[in-house]
């Protein structure tokens, strides 16, 4: 996917559209939430590069990292070697065709609305995978800020695509729980109590509280209770807690 170094001559309202679009796509891909904030803050021209900082009058003299040239947003992302060498690894290693940084745009005048123009006509495959190469990007160069050498674009991008991966499988894995959490209830054996326990916990205050319920083998209510807990460590220790509340409470019912 390529972005239109030309205009369009779309008035206004089409590109509205467009960018509506972009803004739904950013928002829809399948990444963690900390790379879309980071492309959104790249849409915006939020991040610190050697231009804005400079023009801000936060820093003066922040040369791109990777190739001692002026650091402009568009030459971090899309300019310089290191990144055009990033987005042709990225082609190598998926066979998809990511953007040609030749066809970037060349000042900031429109970079809001060509970036999203860009977004919203990735498909899903692509767009995850240049919003997360995007933040990778990113990191890297400000990894290699402290004497480090900037990992080198296939790294990065393997690392991108490593993460994405990563992150898919613990969604998944997330998913999958929150599935077994609304399974049904289903009674014990005739004869039976069986007590339902859940714990929070607030790390900030070290505090947590408990809930339990008895019930026995027709679904009927027999007891419960909550309680709550000062100086916890961990989540796990309320989880405890909760089940030690439920045995003392069975032996008071004598069930
Ligand atoms: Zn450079």
């Amino acid at each position: 996917m390529q972005l239109n170094l030309n205009g369009t001559g779309r008035e206004g309202s089409s590109r509205n559209i467009e960018e509506h679009k972009g803004w739904l796509a950013l928002w829809a891909a399948e990444v963690p939430g900390k790379a879309k904030i980071h492309v959104w803050r790249l849409i915006q021209n939020g991040l610190a590069v050697g231009d804005e900082l400079q023009r801000r009058n936060i820093k003066e003299g922040v040369r791109c990292i990777a190739c001692n040239q002026e650091e402009t947003l568009l030459h971090r992302f899309w300019k310089c070697p290191h990144s055009v060498a990033i987005w042709e690894s990225a082609s190598q290693l998926t066979g998809l065709p990511f953007v040609k940084p030749d066809a970037m745009v060349r000042t900031y005048h429109d970079l809001h609305g060509r970036v999203l123009d860009w977004l919203g006509k990735l498909d899903d495959k692509e767009l995850s995978i240049s919003v997360m190469i995007m933040y990778q990007a990113w990191l890297a160069r400000n990894d290699a800020r402290d004497e480090v050498c900037i990992a080198t674009p296939s790294v990065i991008v393997r690392r991108s695509l490593a993460l994405l991966e990563e992150w898919r499988e613990a969604q998944q894995s997330r998913i999958q729980l929150e599935t077994r959490a609304v399974e049904h209830w289903q009674p014990p054996a005739e004869g039976w109590t069986k007590a339902n326990t859940d714990g929070a916990f607030l790390a900030r205050e070290g505090v947590g509280a408990s809930g339990l319920i008895l019930r026995d083998h027709h679904g009927r209510f027999v007891e419960g209770s909550c309680r709550f807990f000062t100086a916890i460590p961990d989540p796990e220790r309320v989880e405890l807690l909760a089940c030690k509340e439920a045995l003392i409470l069975a032996k008071e019912k004598d069930v």
